[in-house]
């Protein structure tokens, strides 16, 4: 075996066996989309985060990456995967905003035709595409720029994933889906709920999910 590919297997706490103990935590909390469940087991979580703390990638909790920023814990990103309809045929262009460190952007590309996605922080930014492209992912656009605006020379979207969280829906982004697109988004201050929005024949439909603890959405980049 090549040690790049021994890398991105991992070893003792980022083995298989680590990540199948992620997998059970994963379905004993609801995720039930198979195609959701292979992508997270197949993600090397722990070339991610800081070498410190690779010991801890495989468990079902949020890191710090630096910035003020955080990795997400496993079970939210699977849990707005599956909202988002990522495992269906369906579901080709996806627009995320937030990339971090990338994790989530790896987790859609396998599932997806193509990621669309949007950093505020430059240098997270450049950190994420260089992590992404030697991890060989293909079927990526990135962006340093500000979600709140989303991407318009890439419109419309089959799905819409933001990873930070905004005071009130952006309606700049609802704009920005296709007809039976959705838009799946953390939405508060202090207490955050996940929101579904799907775009109707007619209009918008929304729905309130689980409750999440995001870091805020900021206006501008850097
Ligand atoms: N998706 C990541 C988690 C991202 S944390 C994962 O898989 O772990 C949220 C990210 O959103 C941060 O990197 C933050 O800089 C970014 N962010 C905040 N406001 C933004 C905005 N207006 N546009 C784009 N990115 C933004």
């Amino acid at each position: 075996m090549h040690s790049a590919q021994i890398q991105r297997q991992g070893i003792g706490m980022t083995s298989a066996r680590t990540r199948h103990r992620l997998l059970a935590r994963l379905r004993a909390h609801g995720i039930r989309e198979v195609r959701v469940l292979q992508a997270i087991f197949d993600t090397p979580r722990h070339l991610f985060i800081d070498e410190a703390l690779a010991h801890q990638a495989y468990e079902d909790i949020a890191l710090p990456i630096g910035y003020g920023q955080t990795i997400s814990q496993p079970f939210i990103v699977a849990r707005m995967t599956e909202m988002l309809g990522a495992g269906e045929a369906t579901t080709q262009r996806v627009l995320e905003i937030g990339t971090g460190c990338g994790y989530q952007t790896a987790v859609l590309a396998q599932l997806v035709d193509w990621v669309f996605t949007i950093e505020r922080v430059g240098a997270l930014q450049q950190a994420a595409r260089a992590r992404l492209q030697q991890l060989n992912y293909r079927n990526i656009s990135y962006r340093n720029g500000d979600g709140f605006s989303g991407w318009a020379s890439n419109q419309p979207f089959d799905a819409i994933i933001v990873t930070a969280a905004p005071e009130t829906v952006p309606p700049g982004l609802c704009a920005q889906l296709a007809r039976g697109g959705r838009l799946v988004i953390p939405v508060g201050a202090d207490d955050q709920r996940l929101r579904v929005i799907t775009r109707t024949p007619h209009g918008f439909d929304e729905r309130q999910h689980d409750a999440v603890r995001f870091v805020p959405m900021v206006p501008g980049r850097r």
